[in-house]
Formats: structure tokens, sequence, C-alpha cells
């Protein structure tokens, strides 16, 4: 049998055209499978702070990174995964016109257009599960909240004390509460009005985050008191952080439409003491409060 060339190469053109289309088909078989195993992934959770992992340890599978980072400014959230590296390629996600936050991928050498391609398939399947985790935060974060002041409310005062609690014993380290009470307060709102009294109540509230660490935890408990726990913190250095703020709060002049007024606070400071509940604590930090107010306010006193 005499076969021609020309045939022999048409052949071998078209094989090749044949495994070219079953590679393209494997190929896209293959991504779509590792994108159907990353939605089953991100779908086993609603905490952000498992929902990155598990986007970070997907995506390795597929494209090799140092890292990424996710930054959301509105809802001060800036969280590392992996390394730094120098070449980077960033996302500005967003849902219609809701912003999701920014993600930025690293490696120590620049990605290709098919890795790109891979990440940008990655991230569109991100994106929902993305915007549920972060509403579920802001509705923890509300329900944590005090909404005129901003910090914590009291009913997650008990949460964060047996936090820091297991803390202080883990480190051997020191704990300590503040009690604070605005002194007069009535008075205010009597004399310029309960609108002056709201933005005195948060006057008082930046003095506070502007003499603790960003460590430490603020609670508004009541009406105008305030509870402050401080880690690693001595009774010694609590009552030196409170007299810094008991002067911070009587400089501090307050400006609600004509009216100009300034307000004291008195404070209770007491050392956490071994395996003692919240009420133990608070207790003791209360009668050091009632003596402060009862030998004069704008003072603080320790028990
Ligand atoms: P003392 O120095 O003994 O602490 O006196 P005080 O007047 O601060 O204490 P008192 O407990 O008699 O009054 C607290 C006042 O705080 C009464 C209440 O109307 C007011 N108050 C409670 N919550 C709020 C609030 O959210 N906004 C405003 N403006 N006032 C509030
Ligand atoms: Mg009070
Ligand atoms: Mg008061």
């Amino acid at each position: 049998m005499v076969i021609s060339t020309e045939k022999i190469v048409m052949e071998l053109r078209k094989n090749k055209n044949t495994i070219a289309s079953e590679a393209l088909e494997l190929e896209q078989l293959k991504q779509s499978s590792d994108i159907s195993t990353l939605i089953s992934a991100l779908q086993t959770t609603i905490n952000l702070d498992e929902l990155l992992p598990i986007f970070h340890r997907e995506l390795l599978k597929v494209v090799n990174h140092s890292g990424f980072i996710f930054v959301h400014n509105e809802l001060n959230i800036s969280e590392q995964y992996g390394q730094r590296t120098n070449h980077k390629c960033e996302y500005d996600l967003s849902i219609e016109s809701t912003s999701l936050g920014k993600l930025t991928f690293m490696r120590r050498k620049r990605f290709s257009e098919d890795e790109l391609q891979a990440i940008e398939r990655f991230v569109g399947v991100l994106l929902y599960p993305l915007k549920n985790t972060l509403l579920y935060r802001q509705a923890i974060q509300l329900a944590h909240t005090d909404p005129l002041t901003g910090v914590l409310n009291r009913s997650t005062l008990q949460s964060v004390f047996q936090k820091e609690t297991s803390l202080t014993k883990r480190h051997h380290s020191d704990l300590t509460l503040i009690t604070l009470d605005i002194d007069f307060f009535k008075a205010i709102n009597d004399n310029f009005g309960h609108s002056a009294g709201d933005l005195a109540l948060q006057e008082v509230t930046k003095c506070i985050q502007r003499t603790v660490r960003e460590s430490d935890h603020v609670f508004r408990t009541g009406g105008e008191e305030f509870v402050i726990l401080l880690n690693d913190t001595n009774l010694k250095g609590a009552e030196l952080l409170a007299e810094r703020l008991r002067i911070a709060v009587q400089s501090t002049s307050i400006n609600y439409a004509e009216a100009q007024f300034a307000v004291t606070v008195s404070m209770g400071v007491t050392a956490y003491r071994e395996n003692e509940p919240l009420e133990n604590i608070m207790d003791r930090s209360d009668k050091a409060l009632y003596e402060a107010k009862h030998t004069g306010r704008n003072k603080i006193a320790s028990a």
C-alpha cells in the first residue's frame, strides 16, 4: 500500500488537534472540579476567620502564592495569611455597589496570565460567601456594641472577662478593672438637656479610648457608668492610668449649642484575684468607686 507523505502529515495534524482539544477539555474539567471543591469548602462556614484560611488552602492547590492580605476599612478588618512578598496583584471586591474590601495576593515572582485568570475565577466564587460572613460579623459587632458610644455593652462583659482571665492565668500576668462613673451627671441633663448629656457621654468615651491601649476593653455598663479591663497591668499601673484619665476628662471642654461645660469622673480600681468570678471583682471596684464618690468625687480609690 502506498501512503502519501501529505496524508500522513494531515493525519498527524488531526491527531495533534484531537490531543489539544482533549487537553483543553481535561483542563476545563479540572477547573470546574477545583471550583466546585472551592464552592463546597466555602459553604462550610459563616465565620470570616474560617472562610479566609479555607480560601487560602484551596487557592494554594491551584496557584502557588506566598500569601494574601484582606482589608476592610469600614469594618476595621486587616488579616494576613501566609507571607508578604514583593509581587502583588490586587482586587477591589464589590457586589453591586457594596464594597467587600480589598484582596492582595503576593508572590516572589510575577503571576502569569493563566494564574491571574485562575485567581480571578476563585475570587469570583469567594464574593457571595464573603458578603455573608461580613454581614454576620457586622451583626455580631452590633449585638456587642453600645449604640451611643460605640464601646462594648454590658452583656459582653462576662465573655470578655472569661477570655481575659484565662489568658491572665496562662501568661501569669496581671489584670485590673476600673469602674468609672460621671459625677453629678443628672445635673448635666437638668441644666443643658438630655442631648448635651449624650454628647458628654461620647466625649468621656473618647477620653477613655485615647488613654487606654488598643488591647484593653471598654464597656458602657449603665447610663453614665463604664468598666475598663486592663490586661497585663498591675494595680499601680491601673492607678496611674486612671489618674491620667481623670485629668483628661476634667480638662475636656464640651460644647453643645450655646453651652460650654466640663464633667469630672470618679473611679474605683482593683486587681483581679485568681479564680474569682466577675461579680467579686465588680463588687470590689464598686465599693472603691463608692468611696471615691463619698470622699469628694473627681478622684480615684483602690480596693
Ligand atoms: P453621682 O455623682 O453620684 O454619680 O451623681 P449622678 O447625678 O451622676 O448620678 P445619678 O445616678 O443620680 O444620675 C445618673 C443620670 O444619668 C440619671 C439619668 O437620667 C442619666 N442617664 C442615664 N443614661 C443616660 C443616657 O443615655 N443619656 C443621658 N443624657 N443621660 C443618661
Ligand atoms: Mg451612676
Ligand atoms: Mg454619676
